[in-house]
């Protein structure tokens, strides 16, 4: 019996500014525990619909006209993106979006905002143990560069504990080492803490070596999804995704 998926987008529409229609009744289902990537090209929507999930997309004057978002099995869609936080899911945004004015430790600090708890201490040191790097660099956040940004983003995910991170475009400005690294490490932090992730990338044979599943959008709505080991065999994924070979 199939069981029921962490996440579950259901058919949604989105618009900006009441009259830009973006997404057009999309739907995509993360199971417990898993990695999924959503994948596609420039402009697709992937952003739009990570933003939609976290309730980022009020800020931008965006809006689900239709659908349903389900987390843990309750509608979550026009809640608000602290309340989403709350509920344990955490978006690491494209570009990072680290505070530069402060150092990594209050960076860190920053993202367990939402803890009462007594262990942001332990959680901190859990952070430099993936990124050992961070540690060293105990100065101003924005002179990192930025592979160690990337990580700085992904450790104040970590420090918030939660269920599931949205991760934009985490291969972004890396080089292809870098992405190796991170990517390795975001596997490591599924396996470790069994986080859920949805990952969102133009980079489809990265995002496919972590991923169990993917799903690829066009123009708003989802045009084919499957294992990632189908993806990666499919003839339009290689021609058009992963580079022709
Ligand atoms: P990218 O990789 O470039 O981020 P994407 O697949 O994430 O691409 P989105 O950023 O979700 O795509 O954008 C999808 C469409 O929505 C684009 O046509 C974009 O111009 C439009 N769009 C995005 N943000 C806004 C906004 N705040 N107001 C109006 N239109 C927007």
């Amino acid at each position: 019996p199939a069981v029921a998926p962490l996440l579950s987008v259901k058919n949604i529409e989105v618009v900006y500014d009441d009259v830009i229609l973006v997404l057009r009744g999309l739907s995509l289902d993360v199971p417990k525990g898993a990695i999924v990537a959503l994948l596609g090209a420039n402009g697709a929507g992937k952003s739009t619909t990570l933003k939609a999930i976290s309730g980022l997309l009020k800020t931008e004057d965006g809006e689900v006209t239709r659908g349903e978002i389900l987390f843990d099995g309750e509608r979550i869609d026009g809640t608000d993106p602290d309340k989403i936080v709350r509920r344990g899911i955490f978006q690491v945004m494209e570009g990072r979006r680290i505070v530069s004015d402060m150092t990594s430790l209050e960076n860190l600090r920053l993202g367990a905002f939402t803890r009462s708890d007594r262990n942001v201490a332990a959680d901190i040191d859990m952070v430099y143990d993936y990124f050992p790097r961070l540690k060293e660099r105990t100065g101003l956040a924005g002179y990192l560069s930025g592979g160690e940004q990337q990580m700085l983003a992904i450790g104040r995910a970590l420090m918030a504990r939660p269920k599931m991170i949205l991760m934009d475009e985490p291969s972004m400005g890396l080089s292809p080492l870098l992405v190796k690294e991170v990517f390795s490490i975001i596997k490591q932090i599924n396996r470790d803490l069994g986080v859920t992730i949805l990952l969102v990338e133009q980079n489809a044979r990265a995002a496919l070596s972590v991923a169990s599943h993917g799903y690829i959008m066009e123009q708003g709505k989802v045009v084919l999804d499957g294992t990632a080991d189908e993806l990666r065999d499919n003839e339009d994924v290689k021609e058009f995704y992963l580079g022709g070979a």
